[in-house]
């Protein structure tokens, strides 16, 4: 054999194995069944439907004489063409075979190649008798061909299925990263958008409250300006890191904008929220995160906004609402939590 065909030989058994990962061992059940069959329709002592060159494990350890026909189907030569020897005795290289000289004296060869989705060969149908077959015929060959074919057929739907499964976990990468944000990993703007529309008419249906945090960094431009972008950039890894240790796996932490975060907190009311928004606002100034060797001292200020404070409110107002309070925390100096009111506009 030459280097390249080993070559494709090995990736052929590779391809074998992820064959039966995909399958979880189908691949193999019908293969098997493709060999009663063949060993029924031609009444032979084996049909052995064989991938590569290496053949599989024996459970027996190769003693039994399916294992011994098995090891004598994958001993011959992966061929392009079909190979008929009606009497192995006569036949210049098998004849000298040890399992034809000798015991268990194998008379009967044929194989029919089997090949890959790619059309590169990758295996064979073989048969293997104890007497001597002078009647195989060009009938017999087209009725080993077909055996062939049921062989690809089944590999090609193994490999549509394999396709399949890759795109489907193609799709599922790419919807995820349409709904996280690249930089800091929680929900972008549009995912804790649909969170939030969706959690709104659940809670509603269920007569719960709903409600917002809008957190927002202080003076984060300055960080920027005095540490560069990049350093701003961990901040705002670090600092969603250390809201999202805030809020419970129902809750989501999306990004809003540049430096601004929204909580969606379903099925709470605004006391809870407003004591969720005060746990953020301590955990980000109770210490200072350690950045490109700068202590930096982060304060956040934070707006909640409730349903039960705003029964009859859209999504959108109450997100204008948990704004507003968030410009009365600026305003009022920052590091702080405000919670909105009807009178607070
Ligand atoms: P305030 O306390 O009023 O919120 O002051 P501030 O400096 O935080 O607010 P301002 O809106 O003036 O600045 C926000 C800055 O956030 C400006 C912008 O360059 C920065 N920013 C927005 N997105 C990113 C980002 O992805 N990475 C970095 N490093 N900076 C960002
Ligand atoms: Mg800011
Ligand atoms: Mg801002």
């Amino acid at each position: 054999m030459t280097p390249v065909d080993r070559a494709k030989l090995s990736d052929m058994s590779i391809l074998r194995t992820e064959q039966g990962d995909v399958l979880n061992g189908e691949i193999d059940h019908e293969m098997q069944r493709i060999g009663r069959i063949g060993k029924t329709l031609f009444d032979v002592a084996n049909c052995v439907i064989r991938f590569g060159d290496a053949a599989p494990a024996f459970v027996d350890g190769g003693r039994s004489i399916e294992s011994i026909e098995s090891a004598f189907c994958y001993g011959m030569p992966l061929q392009e063409v079909p190979v008929v020897v009606p009497d192995t005795r006569s036949h210049s290289s098998l004849g000298q075979h040890r399992s034809v000289t000798g015991a268990p004296y194998i008379r009967f060869y044929a194989s029919y190649p089997i090949h890959n989705v790619d059309k590169t060969l990758t295996g064979s149908v073989s048969l293997v008798d104890y007497s001597p077959r002078p009647a195989f015929r060009e009938r017999d060959l087209q009725l080993l061909a077909d055996l062939a074919a049921l062989a690809e057929r089944e590999l090609f739907l193994r490999h549509a299925n394999a396709s399949q499964l890759d795109l489907q976990k193609k799709n599922k990468n790419l919807r995820r990263k349409s709904l996280v944000d690249p930089l800091i990993g929680t929900w972008n703007r549009g995912a804790i958008m649909r969170i939030l529309t969706i959690e709104a008419i659940r809670c509603d249906k269920a007569g719960e409250p709903l409600s917002l945090i809008v957190v927002d960094l202080d003076f984060f431009k300055r960080i920027n300006d005095t540490y560069g972008h990049p350093a701003g950039d961990t901040v705002l890894v670090k600092v969603a890191s250390r809201l999202r240790s805030c809020i419970r796996p129902q809750e989501a932490l999306g990004r809003y904008g540049g430096e601004e975060f929204l909580i969606v907190l379903p099925g709470s009311s605004h006391m809870t929220a407003m004591a969720v928004a005060e746990r953020m606002r301590m955990a980000i100034a109770v210490q200072p995160e350690v950045i490109a060797g700068a202590s930096l001292n982060l304060t956040i200020s934070a707006g909640v906004a409730s349903t039960d404070m705003f029964p009859t409110a859209t999504t959108e107002e109450l997100i204008s609402r948990a704004d507003m309070a968030l410009y009365a925390a600026k305003d009022a100096g920052r590091n702080r939590v405000v919670k909105a009111t009807p009178d607070l506009s």
